[in-house]
């Protein structure tokens, strides 16, 4: 999530910030209207209605085989959105009531909240101080008897320390499931995320870097069998029409959306590039200023946001928002303290407490030009500037 659902009730409204209402900010943090996609979408959609099927038809499964190719998996399976993907994932790993499953403090909540709904309790541990994913030492130290299973979280884009984190999950026999909803396309040490182990789930929610025009989601996996019953079990558990051999869900990803990120697809690889780009293009121009860059750690990081650190995120913010730069938090709360985790296992994650009252994150998107992120980033510089002054 972008945090927009932060600003209202499900909704991806914009950030906070002051500006005038005539002209709306100078640099938005996100641009939603579609460019030279715009074309091949109309025509998508078109195909849909006069063929006039709309759940689980060609489109999606045409998709799932497109999706497949392009992030490097044998099979792919769409489903209603990137939460009920990483529930259905532990659903048809046998997780469920009884199981801990060992994810990160930092991320949407969805990412937490999707361990409930598969009937599992949510285990914290803490981040890494810079990497700011799940510190393989800290999910060493939270194993108990009741781990089923790690979730990490590759954030931002870019990829969570994974190969020691499998190396975890092997030696103590635990499914190793991927939350890879901010990173479409990246890659961990060379290797697809999504496929480093059992499985990886996608969004395709609109400001995700490959988005719907509503929501959808996908799971990819290398392992046939967990791929049949994932299919299975998205459609109610149904083999054949009628025939529920198993308690499933309703969460498909319907014909329209399916046919739009077809549509999109195509464009992931240039946008990506972009993205990768401008972040390059912050980071130059952000050396010399008293924020701290994001650190690639690894080249495979997509860049779905560029969040900066600083001790006085607050000041910051505010000084952007009157020069007219859009800015949201990634994320205010860590996921430990959501009242919607009330019921959980307290957890002590002091580097994710910290990290969210520094956070910030730059606008950064593939319909950003030069001459916003040299705006941005002098504004960011200026702040430095004024406030050490
Ligand atoms: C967006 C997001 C989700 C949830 O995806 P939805 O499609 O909105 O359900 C889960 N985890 C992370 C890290 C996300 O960014």
């Amino acid at each position: 999530m972008n945090g927009e659902r932060g600003t209202g009730i499900g909704g991806q409204g914009s950030g906070g910030g002051k500006w005038s209402s005539q002209t709306g900010p100078r640099v938005r943090f996100l641009e939603l209207h579609l460019r030279e996609d715009a074309e091949p979408v109309a025509t998508a959609i078109r195909r849909v209605i006069d063929r006039g099927w709309f759940i689980l038809g060609p489109e999606c499964e045409a998709f799932e085989r497109e999706l497949a190719d392009t992030f490097g998996a044998s099979h792919a399976i769409g489903v209603g959105n990137g939460t009920d993907a990483l529930a259905l994932i532990l659903k048809a790993l046998g997780i469920g009531p009884g199981d801990d499953v060992i994810t990160s403090p930092l991320s949407a909540t969805f990412s937490a909240l999707a361990i409930q709904m598969a009937g599992a309790r949510p285990v914290f541990a803490d981040i890494d101080a810079e990497r700011l994913t799940l510190a393989p030492d800290a999910v060493d130290a939270a194993i108990s008897p009741n781990t089923a299973a790690i979730l990490p979280v590759h954030l931002y884009g870019q990829p969570a320390d994974t190969t020691l984190l499998k190396a975890i999950a092997d030696r103590h026999r635990l499914a190793l499931v991927e939350d890879c909803c901010q990173a479409h396309l990246a890659t961990c040490e060379g290797v697809p995320v999504g496929t480093l182990a059992h499985a990886g789930a996608f969004s395709f929610y609109p400001t995700k870097n490959l988005g719907a025009l509503g929501d959808g989601g996908a799971i990819i996996t290398n392992d046939a069998a967990l791929a049949a019953r994932l299919r299975r079990l998205r459609n109610g558990g149904q083999t054949d029409r009628y025939r529920h051999v198993e308690p499933g869900v309703n969460s498909r990803l319907d014909e329209l959306q399916a046919a739009v990120l077809r549509a999109r697809l195509p464009f992931l690889r240039s946008w990506t590039a972009r993205r990768r780009a401008l972040a390059s293009r912050y980071r130059s121009r952000l050396t010399a200023s008293a924020v701290t860059t994001p650190p690639e750690l690894d080249p495979g990081h997509v860049y779905h946001l560029f969040p900066v650190r600083s001790h006085a995120r607050d000041e910051l913010q505010r000084h952007l928002a009157q020069q007219g730069v859009e800015t949201l938090i990634h994320y205010p709360v860590p996921i430990t303290r959501q009242l919607a985790m009330a019921g959980e296992r307290p957890a002590d994650c002091p580097i994710a407490d910290e990290v969210c009252d520094q956070i910030l994150s730059l606008p950064l998107h593939p319909g950003l030009t030069e001459e916003d992120v040299e705006f941005v980033a002098e504004a960011v510089v200026a702040f430095a500037h004024q406030w050490s002054a």
